[in-house]
Formats: C-alpha cells, structure tokens, sequence
C-alpha cells in the first residue's frame, strides 16, 4: 500500500467530495489541490477517457511532486451514438448550467422510448506514482435517461440519470456510491493500491 498522501488532481469540487468519502474510510488520504497549494488548469485534448485521465493526472503530479490521482468522466447515451460522451463537460457550451444541459438532453431524447434510453456513466482513473509508474482503472455505471429530472442530491447530470427507476439526485449519498462510476473505479483503484509493495 502506498503510504504518502495522495492529491485528487481535479479542479472539480464534487468530485473532490465523493474521491475523499469513498477513498477516506478504504485507509487513502487524499488531499485537494489547494492544500497542495496546486493551482493549475489541464487542457483535455486527449482522445478517450484514459488518455484525459492520465493528462490530468501527469499535469497535477509535474506540479505537485506527489502522487496525483485524476478521474475524466462522461456520460455516453446509446440513442445519441455515445454523445455527449468525451464532450460530457463541455455540452452546451463550458459554461452553462446544469439545468441547461439536463433541459437540452431531455430534449434530444423527446422521441425517443423508454427501451432506447439506454446510457452509462463511465469514469476512468489514472494515479501517476512517479515519473515512471502510473495505475490505471475505470469504472462504469448503466442506467437510462429519465424524461424529467428527479431529487436534488448529487452533482451534474444525476437528476436525470436513472438506475433501477430512480434517478441517481435521489439517493442517499451512500446508495449513489454503491452504484455510481466513481465508487466502482474507486474500490477497484484501492484494491489494486493495496496489493503495490508498501
Ligand atoms: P470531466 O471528467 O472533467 O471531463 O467532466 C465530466 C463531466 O461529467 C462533468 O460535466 C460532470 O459534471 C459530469 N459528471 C461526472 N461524474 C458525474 C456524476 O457522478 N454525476 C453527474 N455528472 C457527472
């Protein structure tokens, strides 16, 4: 197990909140950016999630010196060829709301049945130990888009993202966890920790 803290190399403060309680009580300590004293934006050119992942991850360790964990995720809806996929956090423009976008997926999918509203979440993990040795896992998450937003608990597009009927907004945090991208690649990512030479 890899004993030295390890920075959560994003920018994105919900994320930071879900890798801090899914990788706290699993025994890694993570700490922001801004504890680091980080303070960097990382263009995303790569052209898959795992290629953003390790930019991001590769940016934050080059500033930090520590071991820098980065997640690039997505959602990617069947009946759109896998859009907004890559693009997830640029739909509608980098800096619209959320209820904007939720109002224009909803929109996209107007036509389209409830059998066809297939999507998945999907988050890819890049650690980058060192300048040499990187870890890689990625977790994913299936569901469908709802025809209206649901709950106002999560982040993003969870109220409209729907697993086994309910939407991800309306979980206990524990529930969205469980089931969500981040928490499967997490766990996996903490497992595969565990078995590195201590
Ligand atoms: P990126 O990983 O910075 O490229 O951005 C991921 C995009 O997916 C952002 O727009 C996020 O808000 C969205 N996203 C990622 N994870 C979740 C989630 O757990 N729930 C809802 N939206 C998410």
């Amino acid at each position: 197990m890899l004993t030295t803290k390890i920075l959560a190399a994003t920018n994105n403060p919900d994320k930071l909140i879900e890798i801090c309680r899914i990788l706290e009580p699993l025994g890694v300590s993570v700490i922001s950016p801004a504890e680091a004293g980080v303070s960097i934006e990382v263009d995303e050119t790569g052209t898959t999630f795992a290629e953003n992942a390790q930019l991001k991850a590769r940016a934050f360790f080059e500033a930090s010196g520590l071991p820098s964990l980065a997640d690039d995720s997505g959602l990617c809806v069947d009946a759109l060829d896998g859009r907004p996929g890559l693009d997830t956090a640029f739909y509608q423009g980098e800096n619209a709301s959320y209820e904007t976008r939720i109002s224009a997926l909803v929109g996209e999918l107007n036509d389209v049945p409830d059998e066809r509203r297939t999507a998945r979440f999907i988050c890819h993990l890049c650690l980058v130990m060192d300048g040499e040795n990187v870890l890689d896992c990625e977790g994913v998450c299936e569901g469908m888009i709802g025809h209206a937003p649901k709950g106002d608990g999560g982040f993003g597009y969870d109220p409209i993202f729907y697993v086994d009927g309910k939407s991800m907004a309306e979980r206990p945090k524990a529930e969205k966890d469980y089931l969500s991208h981040r928490g499967r690649a997490l766990r996996e990512f903490a497992a595969l920790l565990c078995t590195l030479a201590p």
